[in-house]
């Protein structure tokens, strides 16, 4: 089960620690969209999250978004953002990692993938030798078929809780 636990747990973006990012060698980090950056199915992102976004690109990190969602809600928030991204990515598959690596020109190991998800963003990244961040869902609005892997996904929860920054 330990590949699939995350290197960091945290309550929302906002509690990531930067600067430990830096020290761990981390150039870039690749954002999932939805109940991670804003609540499923939504476009509002809150003025703390683009001023989050601020500081990470002064600090000098490299983003963008690898999201199963489609092209028109993807394009949005990028444009948003101002950050490249990527649609109907098909996670846990490796391809749009890979494509988000080209993009950043990033190796694995100074890349960071941001999600909600165990089994399609943390496994997924983690099949490629990112660094993985998991993020508490922001809403517990979301696609059917999310539902079923949150069932799986509380059995990873249960023994990764007492790793939770909030
Ligand atoms: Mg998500």
């Amino acid at each position: 089960m330990r590949f699939l636990h995350p290197d960091m747990y945290v309550g929302s973006i906002k509690n990531i620690d930067i600067q430990k990012l830096k020290k761990a060698g981390i150039k870039a980090l690749i954002f999932d969209l939805d109940n991670t950056l804003v609540p499923w199915n939504s476009s509002e992102l809150t003025e703390e999250t683009l001023a989050w976004f601020k500081e990470l690109h002064k600090e000098g990190f490299k983003t963008c978004i690898v999201s199963n969602n489609n092209r028109q809600r993807v394009t949005k928030l990028c444009n948003l953002l101002e950050i490249p991204g990527i649609h109907k990515a098909s996670k846990p598959r490796r391809k749009a990692f890979r494509r988000a690596l080209r993009m950043l020109q990033v190796k694995p190991e100074e890349t960071a993938m941001v999600g909600d998800q165990v089994f399609t963003d943390v496994l997924g990244a983690k099949r490629l030798g990112l660094y993985t961040i998991l993020v508490v869902p922001i809403s517990k609005r979301e696609f059917i078929g999310t539902r079923i892997n949150r069932q799986l996904e509380k059995l990873v929860l249960r023994r990764i809780k007492h790793r939770l920054i909030q």
